[in-house]
């Protein structure tokens, strides 16, 4: 299997740069014009020898993975679906600019971790088909890569295709060179997860680059068995107590999020029971009305209920927000993303 820039570790960058003619400095000098600069064309870094350059481009593929399709839905979110041709799958990554054309802050990226999802939520077309494969750690920065070049980033979600702290060393790396090499702070990072509790007492340990969403969705432990089956069995209230050593060691109050399910969980009972569960804590709750995907038996909450059960979570202490994904048309919303080049 070729090896490709971004997947070789500094000390191998620097073998292979004096392997073929350079020197170590220009490990750097490479490495820096595409986490920092954005350049993604060894033609473009004159600074560097003709000889080493014609090697790069001969032999080291900045990228391994090859942009497949990209679509703009009606509110410009944009859409890239990247396959990977060496190691096969294909994950898609989301573009979000402000829906403000005067804002000119940047766009939000939303980033996969793994080919397909083993957690199987039924609302969720990422989870069709299981899971394939993590990504490697270069794969997941890549995507960072590809979504600065469609427009300017202000911060990047990890909601897209996968379960994070089901690949934590692979993401845990590649947020190291989003942090220190590419400049988006911890602060601009949100990591969503299912909330498995050990790894989420481990990721508070490990000092995180990222803030943290619980996508908990709902307070009823029979519901969540069923909603979220790979954690089947697990009490919600062990996710919460993991939420709250996470906001003990690292002193960041944590976003629970609930993909809000049409007459499933967006009732007043809902409502109240989330209240109570979350009731003293130091946190904030999202609310993100169901985005459709084929062949899934659910519906939209009806118009005004999201607004009634943040109004209702508000009333009882809670900081509650909706948020109304962008991308529908494109299937480029929250939910929607999916594997749709198969390789063989
Ligand atoms: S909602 Fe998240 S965890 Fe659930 S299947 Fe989709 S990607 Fe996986």
């Amino acid at each position: 299997m070729a090896s490709t820039l971004l997947a070789l570790e500094a000390d191998a960058l620097v073998e292979w740069v004096t392997t073929h003619g350079g020197q170590a400095f220009h490990a750097k000098i490479i490495r820096s014009n595409v986490l920092e600069r954005g350049v993604l064309d060894y033609d473009q870094m004159t600074s560097l020898p003709a000889d080493l350059r014609a090697a790069l481009v001969a032999e080291l593929p900045i990228l391994a993975s090859a942009e497949t399709t990209r679509t703009v839905s009606r509110d410009k979110t944009v859409k890239v679906l990247l396959q990977f041709p060496d190691r096969g799958g294909s994950v898609e990554m989301v573009h979000i600019p402000p829906p403000d054309k005067a804002d000119t802050r940047g766009a939000t990226l939303c980033v996969s971790t793994q080919v397909g999802c083993p957690v199987g939520c039924p609302f969720c077309a990422s989870g069709i088909g299981g899971l394939e494969r993590n990504l490697e750690a270069h794969e997941i920065l890549e995507q960072f890569l590809i979504g600065r070049q469609v427009g300017p980033l202000r911060r990047a979600v990890v909601m897209g295709m996968g379960e994070p702290l089901l690949n934590m060393e692979a993401l845990n790396t590649a947020l190291a060179a989003v942090h220190d090499e590419m400049g988006l702070g911890a602060r601009k990072i949100t990591v969503s997860t299912v909330g498995f509790p050990d790894r989420l007492h481990k990721a508070a340990r490990q000092k995180p680059r990222f803030e943290l969403a619980i996508s908990l969705h709902t307070a009823d432990d029979p519901q969540r068995d069923n909603l979220v089956p790979a954690m089947k069995g697990v009490a919600i209230e062990d996710i919460l107590a993991a939420g709250d050593d996470w906001f003990e060691q690292t002193g960041r109050e944590i976003t629970y999020e609930i993909a809000l399910l049409g007459g499933e969980n967006d009732t007043p009972w809902h409502a109240q029971r989330l209240a109570e569960r979350l009731a003293g804590r130091r946190c904030m709750v999202n609310l993100i009305p169901w985005n459709p995907s084929p062949g899934m038996n659910f519906r939209r909450p009806e118009p005004g209920t999201p607004e009634a059960f943040r109004d209702d979570l508000i009333a009882r202490g809670l900081v509650a927000t909706v948020r109304w994904s962008r991308g529908l048309d494109d299937d480029a919303a929250c939910g929607q993303l999916r594997q749709r080049v198969k390789q063989g």
